[in-house]
């Protein structure tokens, strides 16, 4: 059953579908057990177009918006899988598309459509300054025709599924700037050159089945070339890139959240406990009924989100608040659908308690919960600044 009335883009849903069909949750089961990357199913999306989704079509892309790009990662957990082994190359996307040069474009984006190269990773976070980003300490020194890379980053995902990288430096130190966010600067880090001249990696363990490391960067060089946009404006530029990902991540938890519900629903008609479903007791349906209202209103931020970035209007309170309502109604879904199961929503081959954790990281990453409560506060509702 489907327990959603979104029928838009029923081409793209269609489609996505049929693929995802080759990839049931058996095979997302498998490669959770194994901690393992799911390549094939990643190498099957690539080759069907769908990674190239944001690409112009003369770059030999789709050429198509965020919001057909989130349909897409929506539908692939909405199935049972998980879009964070590739959701990476879509928003970084967005930051090269905006902002690249030509030259750039015609350099990377061709062979990016083909699958010859993936744009996978984005190094934002630091372990020292976390979520305060304009307070990042690893630099970038120009000499001559090349940039220096100096620091540490954490939390870096994708980075041996990738051949490339979006790399946030400092370039002109914090003391000398007016405005914080000025002096950083962001650059296409080919990883084949850098690991191991200069880069080091170093794998995270996790809750999740999440690749994802520690980045070193001792005397990493970078061809001057590889600066994307101009010189200190970096900050600026990534900003777009994580308004993407905020909407592309909030329409993966939509995703779960169907996912969540149809599973749940299903159950509790099903179970019978006390010589009726479960499903008849109001304590349960309620916290369902609950997380399916959250769902369909999130559902309906994601698309006003996607259609303000498309229209390349100011969306960062629409992605941030889109994000917020998604990750909250997939975790109350989450939780509803755990709890329901009772014994048997442990069971690794129910694939809830996998779904559970995936869905679980959205409340932290890549943006948590009280870093966009504090933004709406303060830029919405003009709040005093609180850091
Ligand atoms: C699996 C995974 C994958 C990731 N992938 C990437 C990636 O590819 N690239 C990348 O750059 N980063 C990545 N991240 C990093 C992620 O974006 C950060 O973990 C997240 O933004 C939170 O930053 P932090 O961990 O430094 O938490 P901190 O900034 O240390 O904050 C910790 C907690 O304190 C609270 N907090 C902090 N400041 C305030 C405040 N002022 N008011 C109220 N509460 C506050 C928040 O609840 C927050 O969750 C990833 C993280 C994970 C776990």
């Amino acid at each position: 059953m489907n327990n959603s009335n979104d029928t838009r883009f029923p081409d793209i849903r269609d489609a996505v579908r049929d693929l995802c069909a080759q990839f049931p949750n058996e095979y997302f089961r498998k490669i959770d057990e194994a901690r393992g990357y799911p390549a094939e199913f990643v190498d099957a999306l690539t080759k069907a177009g769908w990674m190239a989704a944001l690409i112009p079509q003369e770059y030999g892309g789709s050429g198509l918006g965020l919001t057909e790009a989130s349909v897409i990662m929506e539908e692939i957990n909405r199935r049972g899988g998980n879009s964070g082994a590739c959701h990476g190359q879509m928003y970084n996307m967005g930051t090269l598309l905006r902002h690249g040069s030509e030259a750039q474009k015609r350099n990377y984006l061709p062979r990016i459509a083909t699958g010859e190269l993936r744009l996978q990773s984005m190094g934002v976070t630091e372990p020292s300054t976390g979520t305060d980003t304009t307070k990042i300490k690893t630099t970038a020194v120009k000499k001559g025709d090349r940039y220096v890379v100096n620091g540490q980053k954490v939390w870096i995902s994708r980075i041996q599924h990738s051949d490339l990288m979006i790399l946030l430096a400092r370039t002109t130190p914090l003391a000398d700037v007016k405005k914080k966010s000025e002096g950083m600067s962001i650059f296409i880090v080919d990883l084949r050159e850098a690991i191991g001249k200069g880069m080091t990696v170093r794998p995270i363990l996790n809750m999740v089945n999440h690749e994802t490391n520690e980045l070193f960067f001792e005397n990493l060089e970078i061809p001057a070339e590889n600066l994307i946009g101009e010189e200190g404006q970096g900050f600026k530029y990534i900003l777009d890139g994580l308004n993407a990902e905020r909407t592309l991540i909030a329409a993966e938890c939509i995703g779960d959240g169907y996912w969540f519900i149809d599973k749940v629903t299903a159950y509790t008609k099903e179970r019978v406990v006390f010589g009726r479903p479960i499903g008849q007791n109001q304590g349960v349906q309620f916290p369902i009924a609950e997380a399916f209202i959250e769902i369909e209103a999130a559902n309906l931020m994601r698309y006003e989100a996607c259609r303000l970035f498309d229209a390349r209007e100011p969306c960062g309170a629409q992605a941030n608040m889109a994000k917020y309502l998604a990750a909250k109604a997939s975790w109350e879904a989450a939780n509803a659908c755990l709890q329901f199961h009772g014994g048997f929503g442990f069971a690794c081959e129910y694939d809830i308690e996998r779904k559970f954790r995936e869905t679980r990281l959205y409340q932290v990453a890549p943006i948590s919960t009280n870093l966009i409560l504090s933004y709406v506060a303060e830029h919405m509702l003009g709040l005093p600044r609180s850091f």
